[in-house]
């Protein structure tokens, strides 16, 4: 295919989503020779956004500033999504499987009448077809899906399809859309922001997870420390969170959130299914745990059978004096 794909970007926090430039580079595997064009949306001050986007590949940025899409909205966001591709008709769209992804993308393939192959983690051209793989079954198996007819229109999963060398010297034209954005049902008033510390779980590269061994709020102190050194995020089973020895924002799971970290270390945490469909893609996976039969050693590459409050501060001391960080 060597046509037209257009690329959602997504920002948080001042800054592109790498997730956006991942999508970018699922967007170059779908269409070698094809244009890629990149979206941003927001109040205003989207052009070091679109620059990214042209440095991570993009060929051309279109950007929508208003005031009313200063804050994420479905209906905002689909407006003016919907007049990018009016303008531009896409042959495939492609963006982040993220909250605001999930939210997004099924309004827009809906108002298309267009299929969406959603949380994919691997996309290859085959006989001039892109093939999207996607796990199923809480991450059991797999399958593969084409798009027969119409709009390849699909969401990739944060952490799964690398995105391309950084390039400051490409250039390429950034184009400003103006649309009219009304009749919004809802309008953000304010944003309050649970106190987090350092990187975004969804998108960090090492995951330290405790669950209900961990014992208490107190426990998760050594793992927020092994996380620090690491420069990763700490999570949690949902045990954990339960047991309200962290916050549900932490939970990984089949009801938390699906992460693919290049590194996760599970302290006190069994491996029940739920628990594994957020993080079996982990692509190095350490368990410790002190009961051998525990399941979550059937798809740890690394297991460490013994009790978490020592084994931890232990790894802490290691890796201190080797200085390894994500
Ligand atoms: C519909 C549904 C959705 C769910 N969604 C999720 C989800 O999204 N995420 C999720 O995680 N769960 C989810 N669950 C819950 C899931 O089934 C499990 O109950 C949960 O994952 C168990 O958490 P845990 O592994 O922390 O606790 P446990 O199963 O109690 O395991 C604790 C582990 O800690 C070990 N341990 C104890 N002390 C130590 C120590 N000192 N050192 C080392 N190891 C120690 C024990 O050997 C044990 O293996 C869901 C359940 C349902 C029904």
């Amino acid at each position: 295919m060597s046509e037209k794909v257009l690329v959602i970007g997504e920002t948080r926090d001042g800054a592109l989503r790498n997730v956006s430039f991942e999508a970018i580079a699922a967007g170059k595997k779908v269409s070698e020779n094809g244009e890629i064009v990149g979206v941003v949306c927001g109040g205003s001050g989207l052009d070091d956004y679109a620059q990214e986007m042209i440095h991570y590949g993009a060929d051309r940025v279109i950007k929508i500033e208003n005031e009313k899409l200063k804050t994420y909205t479905s209906e905002g966001y689909f407006q003016a999504v919907n007049k990018v591709i009016e303008q531009e008709q896409p042959a495939a769209i492609i963006m982040g499987h993220t909250a605001v992804g999930k939210d997004l993308t099924p309004k827009i393939a809906s108002k298309l009448q267009s299929g969406l192959i959603s949380d994919v983690i691997d996309v290859e051209m085959e006989g001039g077809n892109a093939v999207f793989t996607r796990p199923i079954y809480s991450g059991k198996a797999f399958e593969k899906k084409i798009i027969i007819d119409g709009l390849i229109f699909a969401t990739i999963r944060p952490n799964n399809i690398p995105s391309l060398e950084r390039d400051d010297t490409r250039s390429g034209n950034i184009d400003s859309l103006d649309v009219d954005i009304t009749d919004l049902r809802t309008v953000i008033t304010d944003v309050i922001k649970k106190a987090s510390e350092g990187v975004d779980l969804s998108e960090a590269k090492v995951i330290v997870a405790g669950g209900r061994g961990v014992k208490s709020k107190e426990g998760f102190e050594p793992l927020y420390e092994l996380a620090k050194v690491l420069g990763g995020a700490v999570g949690a089973s949902r045990g954990a969170c339960d047991a309200d020895y962290c916050d549900y924002s932490l939970q990984i799971g089949q009801t938390g959130k699906v992460v693919t970290p290049d590194l996760y270390i599970a302290c006190g945490i069994s491996g029940a299914i739920q628990h594994l469909a957020g993080m079996s893609s982990s692509k190095v996976i350490v368990a410790i745990n002190k009961d051998p039969e525990a399941n979550i050693f059937q798809v740890a590459d690394y297991g460490i059978v013994g009790d978490l409050f020592e084994v931890v501060p232990q790894l802490i001391e290691e890796i201190k004096q080797i200085g390894i960080k994500a």
